[in-house]
């Protein structure tokens, strides 16, 4: 697929394949041994212009199109997605304060998050509440001159090391979805604990833990959207994220692709290369074919944002079609590779990992589908469930 690039955002494509091979790539097998959480990566991508990739150009940022976007999270994902997508979390967190937020603290906020000084996460999922996110149960009491959070949050991406937290909490029970509202919270400041991080089978470098809010003080310009602006804007973004997701994946999936076939050009059996045998090459063929098919989805669907569209079944075609691709295409690529492919000093495995991680962020595999069965029963004034 052919893309028509300007030198700007050829440029910021190239500085994340570089940053990849210098500050990723040989440091991805030793983060996961050691479920080591590299924070300095996160300034060292800001010095590369990786951390406001969406953020307007008048703010600092790259304002890249999204179909720029998807290229650079392919190649950062190529090293590691763990990291990519906790990167990216950043960036998304920095594009929300430079959209909504207001007034000097905002700015400050802002600034400090664009020079990877403090990091950013969401926390909308809650132990008892995941794909029905309009359940949550974390609650905003209105004080004078602002509001107290209680609650607990689960699943948060950098939440082990995040210094600005995106929070949604509810207003008004009563009102359902309509009572949420999104507000920004100091990690470091009163009432927020950080919960143990989450022992998982792969993907630490992301820092996943929960945290909890007690009587947690948040003054009212540090709303960030009110209700039920807040709940709208976390589903809107959500819809680009699985697209962005999707993208990841196509990148982990290419890495292993790409490793397997060296591999298997030098792997000797019966007196050749592996990659001579014709079923390893046809194994090795439909990955391919499944991987292009991934891409060609992504691409669509930015392909669509960056028209205006509404893209929120194309972005589910290619999340769930491209984390399966990947779970089924790196097992295949590891095969390739003989019992070395499940080896952690060798980049699939620790993929691997990842592509399962990928079937749950954004939204599960089934949540796509009720989306695109959304989309499909919709002629017929039925609602899928
Ligand atoms: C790596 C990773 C990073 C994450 N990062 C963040 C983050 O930064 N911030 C954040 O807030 N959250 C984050 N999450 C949480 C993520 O969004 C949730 O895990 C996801 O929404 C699913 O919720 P759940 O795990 O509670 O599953 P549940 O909602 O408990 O679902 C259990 C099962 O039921 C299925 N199911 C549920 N409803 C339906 C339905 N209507 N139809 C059919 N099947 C259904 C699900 O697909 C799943 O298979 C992250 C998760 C992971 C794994």
């Amino acid at each position: 697929m052919h893309l028509e690039l300007n030198a700007e955002e050829g440029a910021l494509i190239d500085a994340a394949r570089a940053f990849a091979a210098e500050h990723i790539a040989p440091h991805a097998a030793e983060w996961e041994l050691a479920r080591h959480v590299p924070r300095d990566v996160f300034q060292a991508a800001a010095e590369a212009g990786l951390t406001g990739v969406l953020v307007p150009r008048h703010h600092g940022g790259k304002e890249a199109r999204h179909v720029v976007a998807v290229r650079v999270l392919e190649e950062l994902s190529s090293a590691c997605l763990a990291i990519t997508f906790g990167l990216w979390v950043h960036n998304n967190a920095l594009n929300a304060i430079e959209r909504h937020g207001s007034g000097a603290p905002a700015e400050r906020l802002a600034a400090s998050m664009l020079s990877g000084q403090r990091i950013g996460a969401f926390c909308l999922t809650e132990p008892d509440a995941g794909s029905d996110a309009a359940a949550i149960t974390t609650h905003a009491l209105k004080v004078d001159g602002g509001w107290r959070i209680s609650g607990e949050k689960a699943w948060v991406s950098n939440g082990t090391h995040a210094d600005v937290l995106v929070v949604y909490a509810q207003t008004d029970a009563s009102a359902g979805w309509r009572g949420i509202g999104a507000f920004l919270v100091d990690a470091t400041g009163d009432g927020v604990t950080r919960t143990p991080p989450y022992e998982m089978l792969g993907g630490h470098a992301l820092g996943l833990s929960g945290l909890r809010f007690e009587d947690c003080p948040v003054p009212d310009e540090s709303m960030l959207l009110g209700p039920p602006e807040g709940f709208k804007a976390a589903m809107d973004g959500i819809d680009k994220a699985r697209m962005f997701a999707a993208a990841m994946c196509c990148g982990i999936l290419g890495a292993s692709l790409s490793t397997a076939l060296s591999h298997a050009a030098t792997r000797q059996a019966f007196g050749k290369p592996v990659l001579s045998f014709q079923g390893l090459q046809w194994q090795l063929a439909d990955v391919a074919t499944d991987l292009e098919a991934a891409r060609l989805l992504t691409f669509g669907a930015a392909d669509a944002f960056d028209r205006g569209e509404t893209a929120a079944v194309a972005a589910a075609h290619a999340k769930k079609f491209a984390s399966r691709v990947a779970l089924d295409g790196i097992s295949q690529c590891m095969q390739a590779m003989g019992a070395a492919g499940s080896l952690m000093e060798h980049p699939p495995a620790r993929h691997l990992a990842a592509a399962k991680l990928a079937h749950y962020m954004d939204g599960t595999t089934e949540i796509q589908n009720l989306v695109i069965s959304r989309g499909l029963l919709k002629p017929f004034g039925l609602d899928a469930g």
